[in-house]
C-alpha cells in the first residue's frame, strides 16, 4: 500500500496531523497500536482552563479521522522495519489479531454480556473490571470488540452469543508491506508509574490514587456513580493533591516539568467541588506554573472558591487503620518545620514520561532523541517539527511534555512541514 504520509500514533496529535494533510489532498495512513484512536485525551474529563468537555471535542475529531476518504486508519497495529530507499519509506504494518472479524462486528456487546471472565479494565485505569471480550470504551473508534486472549478461557460463550458470527479464534498476526513518502511520529507520552514513588504508597494504600484515575472518576462514563474512594467505597470529604509526583524529580530520572500537572490538578479540584460540594480540597505544591492563556485567572478563581494551597515538600504518606492517610510534609512557606495532615483520599498528580516505542518502527537510522529521551527537533526554535531524518516529522508530546492546545499547534506544524516536503518532491 502506498501513501503520502504515514502517521504513527492516533492521539489528538496524530488525528490533527492526519486531518490537516488529508484536507490538503494527501493520502494518509494512520497506524495506532491500541484498539481505538483517541489517545489520552478521550479519557479526560474536562480541559483546563475553559472546562470544555474533553470527549465532546475528541469524538468528532475521532470520527472525522475514521471516516475521511483520504485517511486509512489501522488500529491494534504497529509499524516495523521502516527505512528510506529512493526517497520513500518502506516498511510493514504488523496487524495483531483481535480475534473478532472487524468487518462483521456490529459493536452490540452481546459477547461482553456472555463472557464469564472479569479482569481489571485498563481504560478505567484499573478502578473497575471488564470482560475478556470487550469494546474498549463506549466512544471507541472503531467500535469493534476484541478478545483479550491472555485472560480468555476459550469457553466459547462469546461465539455462541455473537449474532454476527464475528468471533474468530483462528486469526493470526499479519505483516502488511507499506510505502510512504513521509512520516509523522505522534506516539505521545507515557504516564509516570505512581508506584515508583514508594514513599507515597500507591498500590499499597488503597486510598492513594493517581490523577488519571481521578480523571476517570470525573467523566460522564465514570466507573462509579459519584467520586468514591477505592478502599471502602466511601465518598471522600477531605482530599489531598500531591503535585510533581514523578516530575521535576532527579531521583526518579525525570527532571523535566510535565507542563500540565499544576493546571490539571487545579481543574480536577474545581470539578470535585462540583461533584462533592461538602469536600475540603488541599493542593500540596512546590510552585504553581500557571503560564498559559487564562491559567493564572483559573488558579486565582480556584483559590477564591476555597481550595487550599500549601507550599510544601511531602516526604512520605502513612496509612491509618480506617484507610485515612497521613501526609508528612515540610511546611516550606511558613514555619519550615515538618508537619502532618490527615486526608481520606490522596491524588498523586503524576508526570509525563517519554514514549520511546517509536524506535521499534525504524530499521537502521533512527530519529535523534534529546537527553530526556524525547524526539529532538533539528531546530527547536525555528522548526520544532523537523527531526534529524529527512521526511520524518514529530507532532505533539512525542517531542516533550505539552498541553492539548500546544499539541494541536505542533501537529499543524508537522503537517505543514510534511506538505511542503511532499510538494517539493512532486
Ligand atoms: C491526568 C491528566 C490530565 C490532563 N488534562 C489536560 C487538560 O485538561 N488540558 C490539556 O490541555 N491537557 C491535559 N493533559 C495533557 C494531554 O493528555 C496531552 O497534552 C495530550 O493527550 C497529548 O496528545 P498526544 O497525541 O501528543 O499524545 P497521546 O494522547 O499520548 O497519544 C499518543 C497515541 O499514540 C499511540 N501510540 C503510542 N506508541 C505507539 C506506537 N509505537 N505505534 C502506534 N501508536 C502508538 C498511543 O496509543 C496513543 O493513542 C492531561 C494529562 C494528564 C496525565
Amino acid at each position: 500500500m502506498q501513501y503520502d504520509t504515514l502517521v504513527i500514533g492516533g492521539g489528538i496529535a496524530g488525528e490533527e496531523a492526519s486531518l490537516s494533510l488529508a484536507n490538503m489532498g494527501f493520502k494518509v495512513l494512520l497506524v495506532e497500536k491500541d484498539y481505538s484512536i483517541g489517545g489520552k485525551m478521550i479519557h479526560l474529563s474536562k480541559v483546563f482552563p475553559t472546562l470544555d468537555c474533553s470527549a465532546c471535542i475528541s469524538t468528532p475529531k475521532m470520527s472525522e479521522t475514521d471516516r475521511h476518504p483520504d485517511i486509512t486508519v489501522m488500529t491494534y497495529c504497529e509499524v516495523r522495519n521502516l527505512s528510506r530507499t529512493n526517497g520513500r519509506y518502506l516498511g510493514e504494518v504488523i496487524k495483531k489479531p483481535r480475534y473478532v472479524k472487524e468487518e462483521d462486528c456490529t459493536g452490540c456487546q452481546l459477547c461482553e454480556d456472555a463472557c464469564p471472565v472479569n479482569v481489571q479494565d485498563q481504560y478505567q485505569y484499573d478502578l473497575v473490571g471488564r470482560k475478556a471480550v470487550y469494546i474498549p470504551f463506549s466512544v471507541a473508534s472503531p467500535r469493534i470488540a476484541a478478545v483479550d486472549i491472555e485472560h480468555c478461557t476459550l469457553c466459547g460463550a462469546c461465539e455462541k452469543a455473537c449474532p454476527a458470527d464475528a468471533i474468530d479464534f483462528t486469526q493470526k498476526e499479519m505483516a502488511i508491506p507499506i510505502e510512504a513518502r513521509s512520516v509523522i511520529i505522534a506516539t505521545g507520552y507515557l504516564l509516570f508509574d505512581a508506584a515508583a514513588k514508594k514513599q507515597y504508597g500507591f498500590g499499597k494504600f488503597k486510598n492513594v490514587v493517581h490523577s488519571m484515575q481521578m480523571e476517570r472518576q470525573l467523566v460522564p462514563t465514570r466507573p462509579y456513580n459519584t467520586v468514591l474512594r477505592p478502599g471502602d467505597g466511601k465518598m471522600p470529604d477531605n482530599i489531598a493533591y500531591l503535585l510533581c509526583a514523578g516530575s521535576r524529580d532527579h531521583s526518579m530520572g525525570n527532571p523535566l516539568c510535565s507542563q500540565v500537572c499544576c493546571m490539571y490538578s487545579i481543574k480536577q479540584a474545581q470539578l470535585l467541588m462540583g461533584a462533592l460540594p461538602m469536600a475540603d480540597i488541599t493542593i500540596y505544591y512546590m510552585d504553581i506554573r500557571a503560564f498559559g492563556k487564562g491559567f493564572q485567572e483559573f488558579y486565582d478563581q480556584t483559590r477564591e472558591m476555597g481550595v487550599e494551597f500549601v507550599k510544601s515538600r511531602v516526604a512520605r504518606i502513612s496509612e491509618k487503620e480506617n484507610g485515612n492517610l497521613i501526609l508528612h510534609y515540610e511546611d516550606v512557606e511558613n514555619t519550615g518545620k515538618p508537619l502532618t495532615a490527615e486526608h481520606d483520599l490522596v491524588v498523586l498528580s503524576v508526570g509525563l514520561l517519554p514514549n520511546t516505542s517509536f524506535q521499534e518502527a525504524f530499521k537502521g537510522q533512527q530519529p535523534q532523541t534529546n537527553e530526556f529521551n524525547y524526539i529532538s527537533p533539528s531546530d527547536e526554535l525555528i522548526s520544532p517539527s523537523l527531526t534529524s531524518m529527512e521526511g520524518v516529522y514529530v507532532a505533539g508530546t512525542a517531542s516533550g511534555p505539552m498541553d492539548i492546545p500546544d499539541t494541536i499547534l505542533s501537529a499543524g506544524n508537522a503537517a505543514a512541514e510534511a506538505a511542503t516536503y511532499l510538494n517539493y518532491l512532486l
